[in-house]
């Protein structure tokens, strides 16, 4: 029985075990042993939130204990004070309750209504891959966006100086923001894949969006964050293979700069918008007016 497509009955989660990998079986499982969808999609959510995050952040809290690792640190003179890596773990656990509380348990019905299935086997991973890529593109543009609009005056004042707090960002820092930065960035997370779930029902165009697919695209996006925070860049970073992706280096020049960078996870947006910062940034800068005035000379010669 394919029941792909079910979102209303634990039972038939039970039926879909036969034959299903490891990970389906877990997820069935979950639901089986919560016995309450609601409470198993908000539990789940904020326990994958929680262990994800704080797990993400503890090997760089580790790092930071290490001199070995300084020659990779960015800022190398600024290294956290653990203090600071307490007082931040704290503020930042303090919001977690206070800010997603709520919310978090209204996914479930709403999964319901825009036809987000739960049910196993999962889709293909090349379905998942393709919608994770997307929802990776459009929430930077949504950060880009919705950061730079956070620079400008009151907006930065009341809101974004808090995040801004450390000039040399660390794992824990991530998430270290005010509640109205939070909810405003974290629609650019989860507002996409309820929009794609909503197209989807709408126009019947599109594969349906697996709630699977959208915990895995919350990690992915979590490590994101954490990782662009963590202050460190190894000659194996991803950026290194890929340089469309930002990695620590551009964000960690945001903080220090207090200004360009905006975007969260590609360079793109600030390439194309000339809102790129630090010394790589001012060499391409250079570069490219060297090539306009020498093209300029060549033209009136
Ligand atoms: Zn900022
Ligand atoms: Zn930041």
């Amino acid at each position: 029985m394919d029941i792909l497509h079910s979102t209303n009955s634990t039972t038939s989660l039970l039926q879909g075990q036969v034959g299903s990998n490891v990970v389906e079986r877990l997820w069935a499982d979950w639901y089986i042993y919560i016995g309450n969808d609601i409470l198993a999609t908000g539990l789940l959510f904020f326990l994958v939130h929680e262990i994800m995050y704080f797990g993400r952040c503890l090997p760089w809290f580790i790092i930071d204990q290490i001199p070995y690792f300084r020659k990779y640190k960015i800022q190398p003179d600024s290294i956290p004070t653990n203090q600071q890596q307490w007082e931040c773990f704290k503020a930042v656990l303090k919001s977690h309750f206070l800010v997603e509380a709520l919310p978090i348990w209204l996914f479930h019905p709403l999964c319901a209504q825009l036809n987000i299935v739960y049910g196993v086997p999962f889709p293909s991973w090349k379905i998942q891959a393709c919608q994770i890529v997307f929802f990776f593109i459009c929430e930077d543009l949504w950060h880009y966006t919705f950061h730079r609009l956070f620079h400008y005056g009151w907006f930065y004042k009341n809101i974004h100086k808090i995040h801004h707090k450390y000039a040399a960002p660390f794992g824990f820092a991530a998430e270290y923001a005010h509640p109205a930065e939070v909810a405003a960035l974290g629609v650019g997370t989860v507002g996409f894949p309820i929009l794609y779930a909503y197209t989807a029902t709408k126009t019947n165009s599109l594969p349906p969006i697996h709630l699977f697919t959208i915990t895995c695209w919350i990690v992915l996006r979590l490590f994101q964050a954490v990782d662009s925070h963590s202050g460190y860049d190894f000659p194996w970073s991803l950026n290194k293979f890929f340089p469309l992706w930002a990695g620590a280096e551009h964000h960690d020049q945001h903080h220090h700069y207090f200004i360009g960078n905006y975007a969260s996870s590609f360079t793109f947006w600030d390439r194309f918008f000339s809102t790129e910062c630090g010394q790589l940034a001012k060499q391409r800068r250079e570069a490219r007016a060297n090539r306009k005035s020498e093209a300029l000379y060549k033209k009136n010669m």
